[in-house]
Formats: structure tokens, C-alpha cells, sequence
């Protein structure tokens, strides 16, 4: 049978690929410690579980509405007053399968073919991809370590061309737990702005955040930005629901409806219960996302100080998300007695094999000198796997 063209401009997710891996290796008695996969290993709060169970044997388990239930656009409409200062009314908002679909929807309701996308790497690994499904190319902008991973207006200017459609901005990012700054943000709305482009703003870690910071998103910079920013967040992070499969987007009327449009003829609605839940999880107590950040942090600050005291290796501090982005480029070709380990990929392989360890390794994010590390587990996991890294980089060198 041939494929499409599409499918083979395409691989596979690298994340999901390597938490499979992980656990056929777990499945074959084998202890594997993972960093891999970004996903919080708590469980979703009991009163949201309540909630879906009530769902259930109350009978709402038909048909929805297509783009998410009035009340759920209702939940997420106040959220976005209370936590962001935005206003948005019901028909500025779509719910879609997950924070992923969401993206999905906007490439194939806003991209044609010959458009550009400016991606700043390291980027979360999906972008490129929905990109490219949607017949348009991503242009991807490099950042430096130095500069926290962070876009510069400079840089941002110098990639924009005729063609250039969208930005898309992830705050806090994956895989590098980089906050932009209000101010930062500022300089690169001016640039925005002067070019006309539209705004993707993956917020979908908005609430884990360390440090007192405060979450600041582009479209909170002024109503002229919000009217070209399309807001993606959803309950997956915050809430430990990832398998609920429930994302969000907040934009202009003509895009919200053009994706929804896109989702009739797709997917049909978001799962009826796991919608229900939502509405608990954005409107009920905040506390528990409050406790799960306590212990990201906790987790966080004892990763960087392992990660800060291996011979060779460098770690910006991440500002938020549940991921390290260490340079482990010392341990590569020459300075290595392996001479195997040439790049993130072989020392992903190495790691994976000597220390029993996952992690996903940074080409996936467009940086080869760097390793992902989800410390989405617990503290003692942590450890473990920090004293075989330890030892099995000591074999290297
Ligand atoms: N954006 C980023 C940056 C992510 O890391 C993820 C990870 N899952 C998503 C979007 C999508 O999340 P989900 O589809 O589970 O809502
Ligand atoms: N976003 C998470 C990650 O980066 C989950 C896996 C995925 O959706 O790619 O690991």
C-alpha cells in the first residue's frame, strides 16, 4: 500500500516513542528509571474523579456540542478573567482532545501551504510536525543557553519574511523550563505587531512556576496582540490529567470557528465525561495544583544540584514545567573513551543500556548538545537515577 507524501515528511512523536520503550522494557523485568515522558505522575484530584463518575451515572455520555458544553466554555472563559485578565465570550473558545489537537486544529484552520511558522528552539518535539501536516514549513530560530533559551526580538525580526504567518511561543517551555518576562514579551510584541503576524501562546504549564514568579502571557500585552494571539492551555498539566484528553483554545472568532469547523469533520467533540471534569477542575479548589507545584519544586531543586555537580555538565535553572535541559556535549566524541557517543542521540542509547535511565535527547527538540530530563517522579527515582547517570558518564571520560 503507498502512504501519503504527508506521512513520510513525518516521524513519530520521540517522547511518546521513548515512554513506550521504557515500559516494554519494565514489562521485561527490567528496572528502567524514567525520565522520559512529560507527564505528572500524581494522581487527578478526587473531587474532578468524583465528578466524571457522576458524569457517568447521571448518563452524560452522549454527543456534545462539537467545539465543548457551555458550561466548560463558561469555566474556561472565567479562568481566563481571574487568572490573565483577558475577556473572551463563549464563541471565542474551542475545546478540543488535549492541548496537542488544539495545535493541530489551528495549523490545518490557519496555514496554507507555502506559509512559514517561526518555531525558537528547543521547541516541545510536536511542533514541526503539525506544522508540516498542515503543508506549511517551520522556521526554526535558534536561542542561546546564555540567554535562558530565550527568542530575542532581534532574532525574531531577522527570521520573519513575505511568507511568514505565525510565531509560535511556549511559556513556560518545554523541554526547557524558560519563563519570558513581561518585559521580554514586550519587545517581542513590538516586533509582532510591526510585521503583522499572528501569535500561537502555548500556555499549557501556566501553573507550574517557581520562585514567586508571576505567569505573563503575549496576549496580555495589549488588546492589539490579543486579537492576533491564539491562547492554547489546557487541564492536562495542571490537573495530572493527561489521559482525560482535554485542551483549550482562546482567539479570534473567525479562527475558533474555522478549527471547529476543522473538529466536526474529525474528531466530533471532546469525551463527554472527562468535559464534566474539567468544569470541576478549572472551577473547584485550586489547592491541589498549589501542593503538586510544592513538590515540582522540591524535585527541581535537588535535580539541579545533581545535575550542576557532574564533572562536565551545565544547567540553566528552570522557572517552571517539570523538565531539566542540561548540556551534556562534554561527554560526546573526543573528550568520551566511547567513541560512539557523537551526539544526544548515541548518549540517550548509552544511558539507556549502562544505566538503565530514559531520558529523551535534545535533537528531538532541535538542540543535539542537550538531554531532557522529566522529574515528573518521585525523589527517590530521582536519586537513583542521578547515581547511575553519575556512574555510567564516569565509564565516558
Ligand atoms: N504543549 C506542550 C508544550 C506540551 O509539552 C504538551 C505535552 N503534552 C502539550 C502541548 C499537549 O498536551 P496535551 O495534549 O496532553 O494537552
Ligand atoms: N508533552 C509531553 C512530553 O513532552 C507528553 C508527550 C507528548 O505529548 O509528546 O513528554
Amino acid at each position: 500500500m503507498l502512504l501519503s507524501e504527508r506521512i513520510k515528511r513525518i516521524k513519530p512523536s520521540p517522547t511518546l516513542a521513548m515512554n513506550a520503550k521504557a515500559l516494554s522494557m519494565r514489562a521485561a523485568g527490567i528496572d528502567v528509571i524514567s525520565f522520559g515522558v512529560g507527564e505528572p505522575d500524581f494522581e487527578t484530584p478526587g473531587h474532578i474523579r468524583d465528578e466524571a463518575v457522576q458524569a457517568i451515572e447521571d448518563g452524560f455520555t452522549r454527543y456534545t456540542a462539537v467545539g465543548g458544553i457551555p458550561e466548560l466554555k463558561d469555566a474556561i472563559t472565567e479562568k481566563f478573567r481571574r487568572d490573565n485578565n483577558l475577556s473572551y465570550e463563549r464563541d471565542q473558545i474551542l475545546v478540543s482532545c488535549g492541548g496537542k489537537h488544539v495545535l493541530y486544529n489551528i495549523a490545518q484552520a490557519l496555514l496554507n501551504p507555502g506559509d512559514e511558522v517561526i518555531i525558537a528552539a528547543p521547541y516541545w518535539v510536536s511542533y514541526p510536525p503539525i506544522v508540516i501536516l498542515a503543508g506549511a514549513d517551520p522556521v526554526i530560530v535558534g536561542t542561546r543557553e546564555a540567554d535562558d533559551f530565550k527568542l530575542s526580538p532581534e532574532s525574531l525580526e531577522a527570521a520573519i519574511t513575505p511568507r511568514t504567518k505565525l510565531l509560535i511561543l511556549n511559556s513556560p517551555s518545554n523541554p526547557t523550563g524558560s519563563v519570558y518576562t513581561e518585559s521580554e514579551l514586550d519587545a517581542l510584541a513590538e516586533v509582532i505587531l510591526k510585521h503583522n503576524i499572528c501569535v500561537v501562546s502555548d500556555e499549557i504549564y501556566e501553573k507550574l512556576i517557581f520562585d514567586g514568579r508571576l505567569f505573563c502571557g503575549i496576549a496580555q500585552v495589549s488588546e492589539e496582540l490579543k486579537s492576533k494571539t491564539i491562547v492554547v492551555n489546557g487541564v492536562s498539566k495542571t490537573y495530572a490529567m493527561t489521559g482525560w484528553r482535554i485542551g483549550y483554545a482562546a482567539g479570534a472568532r473567525e479562527i475558533i470557528a474555522g478549527m471547529t469547523k476543522i473538529q466536526s469533520q474529525s474528531t466530533s467533540n471532546p469525551n463527554s465525561i472527562a468535559q464534566k471534569a474539567a468544569v470541576v477542575a478549572l472551577n473547584g479548589p485550586q489547592d491541589p495544583v498549589q501542593a503538586m507545584v510544592r513538590v515540582f519544586d522540591e524535585r527541581r531543586k535537588y535535580l539541579l544540584q545533581r545535575l550542576n555537580a557532574i564533572p562536565g555538565v551545565r544547567c540553566n535553572m528552570p522557572g517552571g514545567a517539570f523538565y531539566a535541559f542540561p548540556n551534556l556535549s562534554y561527554y560526546f566524541n573526543a573528550g568520551t573513551k566511547a567513541t560512539t557517543t557523537k551526539g544526544s542521540s548515541d548518549l540517550c542509547e548509552y544511558l539507556l543500556t549502562e544505566a538503565r535511565v530514559a531520558l529523551v535527547p535534545g535533537i528531538a527538540f532541535g538542540d543535539d548538545d542537550f538531554m531532557r530530563f522529566s522529574y515528573a517522579t518521585g525523589l527517590e527515582t530521582i536519586r537513583e537515577g542521578l547515581d547511575r547517570i553519575e556512574e555510567a558518564l564516569g565509564k565516558l571520560v
